[in-house]
């Protein structure tokens, strides 16, 4: 009963706001929408929209993709909804979408590389998330840019996708492009990508992997995956000062974001932005209160 009114207690911080951080939600089917929602989220920090691709025997539509965008950005207007583009490759594979046999799946076509080489895949979720961005607040997060010309290459196809659906009379918007800082590369590279995009939002799983070399998923070598090391906090601090000579909003939506003893650290080096499971966010709120307030919130039932 004690634990069940300490729930209670700590759902509450679900409705605090903060002006200077954000806590956002990380999902991956619409269902989550409304939990999100419901848990106090400030928005969706990183919709993964493999979720909407994977086990079935073809890509959703344009109009399959459109309407869950839409749900997602009505559902949280005016706050912001980041959308990532299809991660798929890695560990994550779909039928449809063959990639020859790769030795090793991380290090080969995965995320933006492959849809690169998927124009048409690539150009139906572009379509339904230009049409989707008239109705909220939507940014579009690119998963694993490793180089500029990544991102110069979207570019043109949004650029294209954007004259052809205004060509049909097609209704669309606007949204603030941003990339997943995951690939090691980025670390010395966002100078250079950063006249590009809008925002960055730092991806702690992928980053920890590539940074010590370690498979996320293996248990063998799960000792060097260190996601809480000094190491990765110092590319957050150094990616923090970078992208502040910019003007780009840093946020962090790996699992680290969703750690305790992570928050204050963060919140230090400048980041604006958690993004965490929806069950997550009132104690990540919570946490943040008692950083502001020094105040320690710990139930005395
Ligand atoms: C990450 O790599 O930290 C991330 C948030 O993306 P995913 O876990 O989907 O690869
Ligand atoms: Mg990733």
């Amino acid at each position: 009963e004690k634990y069940t009114k300490e729930k209670e207690e700590i759902e509450k911080y679900g409705e605090l706001k903060f002006d200077d951080i954000k806590i956002m939600a990380n999902i991956s089917v619409p269902q989550e929408i409304e939990v999100a929602k419901k848990k106090g989220a400030d928005g969706i920090g990183l919709f993964r929209t493999e979720f909407l691709f994977v086990g079935r025997d073809n890509p959703p539509s344009e109009e399959e993709q459109y309407l869950v965008y839409k749900k997602a950005l009505e559902t949280f207007y005016p706050e912001e909804v980041v959308i990532r583009l299809l991660d798929i490759g890695g560990d994550k594979k779909i039928e449809y979408l063959a990639v020859d046999n790769e030795e090793n799946p991380f290090l080969g076509l995965r995320g933006i590389r492959l849809l690169l080489k998927h124009k048409e895949i690539l150009k139906t979720q572009l379509r339904a998330l230009l049409r989707a961005s008239a109705h909220g607040n939507l940014s579009v997060l690119v998963p694993m840019v490793t180089l500029p010309e990544d991102i110069e290459k979207l570019l043109e196809i949004i650029q294209e996708t954007k004259e052809e659906l205004l060509a049909e009379g097609k209704e669309i918007g606007s949204f603030k492009l941003g990339i997943m800082v995951e690939v090691p590369s980025v670390i010395w590279l966002i100078e250079k990508i950063a006249p590009y995009i809008d925002f960055v939002s730092i991806g702690t799983n992928d980053l920890t992997q590539y940074i010590f070399a370690a498979d996320r998923n293996n248990p063998s070598v799960a000792k060097y995956y260190q996601d809480e090391h000094e190491v990765i906090f110092e590319i957050i601090a150094t990616i923090a000062e970078k992208a502040k000579k910019f003007n780009l909003p840093v946020g962090v939506c790996g699992e680290l974001a969703g750690k305790l003893g992570a928050t204050e650290k963060l919140s230090q080096l400048g980041v604006t932005k958690l993004s965490v499971s929806p069950f997550k966010v009132p104690f990540i709120k919570r946490k943040i209160y008692e950083i502001q307030t020094g105040q320690e919130r710990t139930y005395k039932g």
